[in-house]
């Protein structure tokens, strides 16, 4: 078991990748506190996960990441839980849309920054301190190949994934020496309802088929195909484990050799 008696706090934990993460850690020994906005997807992974794991494995809370008191109200609820802070947070909760940058709006701009960028912040401020009294911590910060490359109409959502290295590498420093590492993981496109979305959004725009259009997505790797989930998962699972204690301030592509740096 690679997280026994490990707690952790994984945000945008109803479905996909967020999904994935909290299963996979719950199975490693972690107890799990999953959190999104729509109640129902956050109670049925911590439903799943208590009858594969054990009735004290996970619970939920609904939060909404862009808002500083929902997140201090979800960091609460996890303390009851757990007894005590996060050991590892993931920041996986997320959106993505696209628009042209001439036509991306201010509520546009600001919903990605809000929620991608300043969600991430908002969950670090509230889980470091106990990670930093503890001695032990792990933050694992879900960005996307996008925090690290441009591409035409996702202006919001790249800047706002760049956005997530930089504040991933300045707080690993600060906490180096204290026993938390902070990581990113930068997926391709990944197998999940918001790549369908994206897709459905293309024919919409564009009337191009979505299989021509998945089709098109998966020559962007080299290896011709979508991430999963459970990929995504895996290499979360080492950044928050004992065995990655000497990885800090990365940002990990897991695109099948999309992007080589
Ligand atoms: P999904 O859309 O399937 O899941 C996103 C999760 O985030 C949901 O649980 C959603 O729940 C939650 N979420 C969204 N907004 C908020 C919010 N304001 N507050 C709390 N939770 C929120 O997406 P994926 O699983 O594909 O994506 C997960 C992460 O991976 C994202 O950060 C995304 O940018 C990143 N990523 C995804 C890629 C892909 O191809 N799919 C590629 C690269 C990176 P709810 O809506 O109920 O709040």
């Amino acid at each position: 078991m690679k997280l026994a008696d490990k707690t952790a706090f994984v945000t945008g934990g109803g479905r996909g990748i967020g999904r994935a993460v909290a299963v996979a850690f719950a199975r490693e020994g972690a107890r799990v506190f999953v959190v999104a906005r729509t109640t129902a997807e956050v109670e049925g992974v911590a439903a799943e996960i208590r009858e594969a794991c054990g009735a004290q494995a996970a619970s939920h809370a609904s939060c909404d990441v862009a808002e500083p008191r929902s997140v201090e109200r979800a960091f609460d609820g996890a303390r009851a839980f757990f007894g005590r802070g996060a050991d590892i947070l993931v920041n996986n909760a997320g959106i993505a849309e696209s628009a042209k940058l001439t036509e991306t709006t201010d509520e546009f701009w600001r919903r990605h920054l809000a929620v991608n960028l300043s969600g991430t912040f908002y969950c670090m401020r509230a889980a470091l301190p106990s990670m930093i009294e503890r001695g032990w911590g792990r933050v694992v910060n879900v960005a996307s190949i996008a925090g690290k490359t441009g591409a035409p109409y996702i202006a919001a959502y790249s800047a706002s994934k760049h956005g997530v290295l930089g504040l991933t590498r300045s707080a690993a420093l600060e906490v180096a020496a204290k026993g938390v590492t902070v990581n990113a993981v930068c997926p391709g496109y990944v197998d999940t309802l918001m790549t369908a979305r994206a897709l459905e959004n293309i024919e919409a725009k564009t009337g191009r088929k979505r299989e021509e259009s998945l089709e098109a997505i998966k020559r962007m790797s080299p290896q011709n195909r979508l991430v999963t989930s459970e990929e995504v998962a895996a290499v979360a699972l080492l950044l928050a484990s004992d065995e990655g204690r000497g990885i800090t301030g990365q940002a990990i592509n897991v695109d099948g050799g999309t992007v080589l740096f």
